[in-house]
């Protein structure tokens, strides 16, 4: 057993925003980051586009930026989160050019805003198409040469050590270190969950192998709030190339410097034809024209067409997209790339205060895998950096201030054991979790229908049946923990769906 003053799950921007603010602010205090892969093995380290905030005034301002995500969300976000993220938002970002984020900058030296799908002014803040990496190895550097932070990598967390029946305090977690194979409970005053996004639960994703709704899981099981699970947003162009997970991201950006979408069949640039708006229609409307385009012409893909936007200009903005394309034998200035859309993030998650408290006292969320309302039925483009910023810094301010509470509140607790011993098949684990991804594809995809939905409700639940037969007589591995998680997620993903009857946001009903 391990004892903490502040447990954070997960080292992506979330976790470690809130890590290194409590760090910084109490040096007396420890603080432990635990994570289930490598440090910056989190979608954080992906993100390509950028961070959206109000930085130029003179092209932009913050009801602008509200605007927008008020519009993105279908009006289903609350306003009130809405205002303060955008609003913090841009001090966050300033704080991350102070830690020394080398977003780029003009010839003028202004900052080189982007524009993206939905944003009605320049306001992407980024470094080439690696942005969440420059970002990430920033703050882990920081986090690194603090003292009192530790970081523990390999690290899974099981389940959340959660006392009470009805007000319910959580105390830690308990883990598994799948380097040795030891179970570890670690206890904490505070336990803050930023575990990131669900996205494996389906086959075709942009998100690493480590999103697999494990927080989500981990917060129902306990007895919290999860909520708007159906809002699901599937990237329109990540790159086709079929058994490749996780697929590779072929950002908005491109599309937001020029890049257009032709279908497969005839080559011909189809967005006008769905929404006026053409190929920077935000991402739910261009993703649901391509689902539409290739199932009217039996296609697996469309392409995008980046040709005309010059080797030079592709280089400078989309380094990593050229290199990655090239390897993969395509040439950005004179191929078409096939695209398809991929799942991408999740709107909803463990219900989170506009201070990142969850309903478990004690336990905070932030960043993707929390719902705080900024989001509504769909995300604005690159508003997840900004949101994970806000809420790990808002939750790190607000568990600093209900520090003393909180250690009043905690006794100590008894020591994880493990009582089962049977090892698991792996390759049982893996079949069910292939099944578990073709059912979520199949029914609970871009488009849905209740029956459809029904159908994938009954067939998960004889898989998750069995799943937990299994977990009960099993020594727990990584992988199988993973499932059962994946199985909360897409269980839940279907209750939220069924329950939402009408088409809004990301939830497309036929
Ligand atoms: C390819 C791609 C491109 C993107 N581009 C953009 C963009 O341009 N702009 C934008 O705003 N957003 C973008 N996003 C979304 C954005 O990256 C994420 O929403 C955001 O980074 C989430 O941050 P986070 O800290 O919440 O989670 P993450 O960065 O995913 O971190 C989660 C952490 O939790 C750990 N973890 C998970 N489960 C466990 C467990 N059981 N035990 C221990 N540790 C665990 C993981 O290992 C990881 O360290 C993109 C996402 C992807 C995948």
């Amino acid at each position: 057993m391990k004892q903490v003053d502040f447990l954070v799950i997960g080292s992506g921007l979330a976790g470690l925003t809130f890590a290194l603010k409590v760090a910084e602010a109490e040096p007396d205090k420890q603080v432990m980051v635990i994570t289930k892969a490598v440090e910056n093995e989190a979608n954080s380290h992906y993100a390509q586009g950028g961070v959206a905030a109000v930085t130029n005034f003179r092209l932009d301002s913050f009801e602008k930026h509200i605007e927008d995500t008020l519009i993105a969300g279908s009006y289903l976000c609350d306003p009130q989160v809405v205002e303060l993220v955008v609003k913090e938002g841009a001090q966050r970002v300033q704080d991350l050019i102070k830690l020394g984020v080398p977003f780029d900058k003009t010839q003028e030296g202004e900052l080189d805003l982007g524009l993206e799908g939905g944003h009605s002014a320049p306001r992407i803040l980024h470094f080439k198409d690696t942005t969440g990496a420059a970002i990430l190895s920033v703050l882990l550097e920081k986090a690194k040469h603090q003292p009192n932070i530790e970081i523990l990598t390999h690290l899974f967390a099981l389940d959340l050590l959660v006392s009470g029946d009805h007000d319910k305090v959580c105390q830690g977690a308990y883990t598994l270190d799948t380097a040795s194979k030891s179970l570890l409970t670690i206890q904490a005053s505070v336990t803050v969950l930023a575990t990131g996004g669900s996205c494996q639960v389906y086959s075709s994703t942009t998100n690493p192998l480590v999103a697999t709704g494990d927080g989500v899981a981990m917060a129902y099981r306990a007895g919290a709030d999860v909520r708007d699970m159906e809002f699901i947003q599937f990237h329109p162009t990540s790159l086709y190339n079929p058994g490749k997970s996780p697929a590779f991201l072929i950002t908005e950006a491109l599309r937001g410097a020029g890049a257009v979408l032709r279908n497969a069949r005839y080559q011909k640039e189809f967005m006008y034809d769905y929404d006026e708006r053409g190929p920077l229609a935000p991402r739910d409307v261009v993703a649901r024209s391509i689902h539409h385009e290739m199932k009217k012409h039996g296609d697996d893909f469309v392409y995008i067409d980046a040709r005309h936007l010059g080797d030079q200009k592709l280089k400078d903005h989309f380094p990593n997209i050229v290199r990655t394309c090239k390897q993969l034998g395509y040439d950005l200035t004179t191929d078409l790339l096939p695209v398809v859309p991929a799942a991408h993030y999740f709107c909803g998650g463990i219900h989170a205060d506009t201070q990142g408290r969850t309903s478990i006292a004690n336990l905070y969320a932030c960043g993707e895998c929390a719902h705080t309302g900024l989001h509504g039925a769909n995300r604005l483009a690159s508003n997840s950096l900004l949101e994970a910023l806000v809420f790990g810094y808002r939750a790190a301010e607000d568990s600093l201030e209900q520090f003393d509470r909180i250690t009043s509140q905690t006794g100590r607790l008894a020591d994880v054991t493990q009582a089962a011993s049977t090892p698991v098949e792996a390759q049982w684990v893996a079949d069910q979790t292939g099944i578990l991804k073709s059912i979520m594809g199949k029914y609970a995809g871009i488009v849905r229908n209740e029956n459809e939905l029904l159908q994938a409700q009954k067939q998960l639940l004889a898989i998750s049946s069995k799943t937990e037969a299994v977990y009960v007589r099993s020594y727990p591995t990584q992988s199988l923990c993973e499932l059962r998680n994946l199985l909360t997620v897409a269980q839940l993903i279907i209750r939220d769906a069924l329950q939402r009857k009408e088409s809004v946001g990301l939830h497309y009903m036929e």
